[in-house]
Order: structure tokens, then sequence, then C-alpha cells
């Protein structure tokens, strides 16, 4: 019996999952077998499923969505379903933070967080459910009436990455469902447990079979031919950009399927002068370096007022150099492992093109070896000119690029020298300031004196090369609807043949 409280240790073998579809776990033939990157050992198999499993699985959506079981009921009722599903999560909340770390390498106390916002998600869903209305016109004149429906879009296919492999699928399952749609998940292959536990929580909650079905795989295979499949109506897209571009070739190239995109970011955060330097510092350091800087959020470029640059990059150094980075089991824990060994490359490899190209390393710059796993100590460069790759590309780890500025113009300018809009921070007591910045900088989430804050009635999404569509709350729900213009005539039809 495993141990999933402040004692838990590393299983003993590697647990295996089936997959999950049509209301049943299915056998896998060929597995994969995942090792904690926090540790290095052996700590779940998950099946490699094949197109056929896939196509099996599609087949199961669309009659779970044809025949009404799911579309079909009161909003009532499927929101009765999302708060089950939030009590059991509830319930078994150790257990998936468990899997999740353990897959992820992120720390046990910020995996239960994480729960605790997807419960929040499943409530929130559960409200969207029952508030999701349409539209009308009453003002075509008294010879028509005009209604707006919104209805399910249908089958959606939902990729997922390995950063945030559960909160993601609850940031988007609880309003795909609350719409009334049926759903087919392909999480990332390396973190594909918690996905699939949630099959079983939702048909324990009254899913109805057919409406959530989890397939496991590469992207390469079993991504791709979701994307392809000519009988998914929408895709939901999380992860880069690259893939997000092909997604959208696919869709094209099969069935114009519907698409939310939610796709990479290099995300700015600026401190003016008249910050609490010390507050801006504690959200930057935070802003780098939660879930180890494999946040599509995460805030890798500061663009601080060039006269406080110095003692704002002192303070931050110096906060940077407390962070505790280690085993993520451990409860004290703050920064975990790198998730895969490819990121782990690309990270260490961006810290040494930053050198090369003459940033200067104020702190942090190296991996940290604690006799398994892979861990990088979260790093701050100074000196960052527009130009270098540590300024321009999409790290995905703890790397923290610092740029000076002088006038808000500038500031702005800086900001949005990028071809991504996910997200930006402010730093300022100038309600003037705050305010220019929050609408001239060209991103989808935005804070004030605060950094990574919100909850799911809250929209998420990109600008640019960020994505497309929103996710979450009520915006959430209505992407996963299509709507139906019905016109009414009222009395006797004025006739067109005399
Ligand atoms: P990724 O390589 O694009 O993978 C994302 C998902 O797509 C995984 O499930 C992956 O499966 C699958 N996939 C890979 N190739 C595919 C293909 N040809 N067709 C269909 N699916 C395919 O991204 P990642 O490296 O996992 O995640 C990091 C990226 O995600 C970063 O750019 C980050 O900014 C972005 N992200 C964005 C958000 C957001 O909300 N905007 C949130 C989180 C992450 P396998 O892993 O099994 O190959």
């Amino acid at each position: 019996m495993l141990d999933f409280t402040d004692r838990a240790t590393l299983p003993d073998a590697p647990r295996e999952f089936g997959f999950w579809s049509d209301g049943y776990w299915r056998k896998g033939v060929a597995m994969f077998e995942r090792r904690s990157p926090g540790h290095g050992v052996p700590v779940t198999l998950t099946p490699r499923c094949t197109v056929d499993d896939l196509n099996a699985a599609v087949a199961a959506a669309r009659r779970a969505f044809e025949d009404r079981r799911w579309a079909g009921l009161p909003g009532a009722d499927r929101a009765a379903v999302l708060l089950r599903t939030a009590d059991i999560l509830r319930r078994r909340r150790d257990e998936i933070a468990y899997w999740e770390v353990l897959e992820n390498g992120k720390p046990i106390s910020q995996a239960r967080g994480e729960i605790d916002h997807c419960i929040a998600c499943f409530e929130v869903g559960a409200g969207a459910a029952r508030l999701l209305h349409g539209d009308s016109f009453n003002s075509l004149g008294d010879g028509l009436f005009g209604m707006v429906l919104r209805e399910p879009v249908g089958v959606v296919g939902l990729i997922t990455p390995w950063n945030f492999p559960f909160l993601i699928l609850c940031e988007r399952i609880p309003f795909i469902l609350a719409s009334g749609c049926t759903v087919v998940v392909k999480p990332s292959e390396v973190t594909s447990a918690t996905t699939l536990l949630l099959g079983e929580i939702l048909s324990e909650a009254g899913a109805p079979d057919g409406v959530y079905n989890v397939v496991t795989g590469s992207g390469r295979t079993i991504g791709q031919a979701l994307t392809e499949h000519p009988d998914v109506d929408m895709l939901s897209f999380t992860g880069s950009t690259s893939v997000g571009r092909s997604c959208v070739h696919a869709a094209a190239d099969s069935n114009f399927k519907k698409l939310g995109l939610e796709l990479g970011g290099k995300n700015p955060i600026i401190v003016f002068a008249d910050s609490d330097l010390e507050d801006a510092a504690d959200g930057a350091a935070f802003g780098i370096s939660f879930n180890t800087g494999q946040c599509c959020v995460s805030s890798s470029r500061v663009i601080v007022e060039r006269s406080v640059a110095r003692e704002f990059e002192e303070i931050l150094a110096a906060k940077m150099a407390k962070i505790i980075v280690g085993d993520p089991l451990q409860t004290k824990t703050q920064v975990g492992a790198i998730t895969t060994d490819a990121q782990n490359s690309t990270i260490l490899s961006y810290i040494d093109k930053g050198k090369a190209e003459g940033a200067t390393l104020v702190a942090g710059g190296q991996a940290l070896d604690l006799g398994g796993g892979q861990y990088i100590v979260p790093t701050l460069f100074s000196g960052v000119t527009p130009g270098m790759s540590i300024a321009r590309d999409e790290i995905f780890g703890p790397v923290l690029s610092s740029f000076h500025f002088d006038t808000v113009e500038e500031a702005i300018s800086l900001a949005n020298d990028t071809v991504y809009g996910l997200a930006a921070s402010v730093w300022t007591k100038n309600i003037d300031k705050a305010l220019v910045v929050t609408r001239r900088v060209r991103a989808g989430r935005f804070w004030v004196n605060t950094i990574m804050a919100g909850g799911p009635e809250m929209p998420l999404g990109g600008f640019k090369q960020s994505g497309w569509g929103r996710e979450a709350g009520m915006y959430g729900v209505e992407e996963y609807t299509q709507v139906k213009s019905v016109h009414i005539e009222v009395g006797k039809r004025a006739h067109w043949i005399k």
C-alpha cells in the first residue's frame, strides 16, 4: 500500500495503467516506462496506444455525443457530475499529487496546491454548466423574433503538455463537459497517469460512458492522428508554438475542425523605480522559478527602470539564492526537477549561449547534482540585449533575462518586442503608469503588482503567436460551443408571390 502523505516514498515497482475508453480501463499491448525526473527510477507504465485505439475512442465519444446522453441533460445534471468530481478530487488529492510529482518532478506541496486549483476548476465548471445560455433579439420588428442558441461543438480532441499535466487538463475538461461536448484526451506520453485517473473519477461521479476518453502514446503518432481525425469537431491544443502550427495545417487538411491553441510565451515583468522593490523581486523570483520555469506564463524577461536596476538585481539575486531546490517529495522543496532529459539539455544550452553572447551571469547558472534526477539552479542574466537568443527564445526553464529602460515608452516597446503575447506583469505604485502599461502591452493575461494570481473564473489565452481562443470561466465554456441564429416569423407571412 503506497503512502501519499508527507512520509511518501518512491514506489517499489512502477504502477501499470491501462487507457480509458468508453467508460472502462483497457489494457495496452506495448507500454511506455516513465522514470521519475527527480529520482531517475521507473515509476509508471502507460500504454502506447495504436491509431485503432484512438479511432475506437473517437467513435465512443461520437456515440456519446450524438445519442444526447450528455448534451441532452439539463445543465444542472452536468453540474452535479462536475461537483461530485470535485468532491472525489478532494478525497484523492494527495494521491493525484503524488503521481504528478513522480512523473513531472514538481514539488509535492506545489502539486497539492495545484489539485486544489483543479477542484476549483470543477466547481466553476459546474456553475458554467448551469449559466451557459444564448441570446435573443427583440429588435427585428413585430414580424420576426431572433434567438441565438449556444450548442456544444461536438467531439473535442484535447492535447496537453507535460509541465502541468493535471492542472492544464482541469482548466479545460470541466468547461468542455459543461458545454455538453464529449472528449478524447491525448496527454504527453511522459505524464499520462493523472489524466488516466480522471477517467475513473469522472465515471464514479456519474459521467456516462464515452463522455471522457484518454488515449495515451506519443505526440508524433497519437497526437498527430488526433489533429488529423475527420470525426473530431474541435481540437484544443496546449503546447509549443511549432506543434500548434502543425495543428493548424492538420485541421485545414482534414475537416476544418475548430481550433483552440494555447502556445508558448516570453513573458515580461516590468518594474518601475517607484515600486516596492522587495515585492517586485519576490514576484520576479517566483515568476521564473515556479515549476522550474517550465510554465507557459513564466516571466522570463524582467524589464527594470535603469535608475534602480543595480539595486533591484542585487535584491533579486539574493532572493533567488535562497530558493530551496531539491527532492520533490520533500515538503520544504520549492523548486523540483527538470521534467525531461531533452528539456534539461535545452536549458543548460541556453545558459551557455547567454554567457557566450555576452550577458552577465548574476545568479545560478549551473546544474545541481543530488545523486539522481536532474536539477538546475534558478539563474539570472543581466545586461541582456534584445538580439540575444536568451532574450528572444522561450527557454522553458528557470533562466531570467534582465533588461533596463529609461521611459515608459521604452518599457512598453521592450515588453512587446516578442512574437509571443501570453502574459505580462507590471510593478508600480503609480496608477497611471500601471494602466498605460496594462492597456498597451499585448498579452492575454496581465498582473499588476502581483504575478500568476487568479482563478478559473478568469479566462486564459494569448495574443500573437501565443495562440487562439480562451480557456476557463464563461469565456472558456463558450469556446466549446457553436452559435446558431434562429429566426422565428410571428404571425402571417407577407407573401412574395402576389
Ligand atoms: P509540445 O512538444 O508541443 O507537446 C505538447 C503536446 O503535444 C504533448 O502531448 C505532445 O505529446 C503532443 N505532440 C507532440 N508532437 C505532436 C504532433 N506532431 N501532433 C500532435 N501532438 C503532438 O510541447 P511541450 O514541450 O510538451 O510543452 C512545452 C510547450 O508548451 C511550451 O512552448 C509552453 O509554452 C507550451 N505551453 C503553453 C501553455 C499555455 O497555456 N499557453 C501551457 C503549458 C505549456 P508527447 O509529449 O507525448 O510527444
